[in-house]
């Protein structure tokens, strides 16, 4: 499966890089559009020049988990590398 890269510059001005399937329409799916509030609003907060993944937690009845869209509340925990 093909991957787009998309970019998102959020309100404190941190550009946010993320990959999606090709003909996936980010405002869609309810995970990316609350961790884009997150990081906007600095919960989800990554510093300058440091890498860091986000592990989403579906609900276990989110459609997303059988090939659809994301309709639940996730919980996210973010992950930095050192
Ligand atoms: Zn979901």
């Amino acid at each position: 499966m093909s991957k787009k890269k998309k970019r998102h510059r959020t309100g404190n001005g941190n550009v946010v890089l993320y990959l999606l399937p090709q003909g996936v329409n980010p405002a869609e799916h309810n995970y990316i559009a609350k961790q884009l509030r997150l990081i906007a609003s600095g919960v989800l907060d990554v510093p300058a020049g440091e890498v860091a993944e986000v592990l989403v937690y579906h609900d276990d009845g989110c459609p997303l988990l059988s090939g659809g869209t994301c309709r639940c509340d996730p919980d996210f925990r973010l992950v930095r590398r050192a």
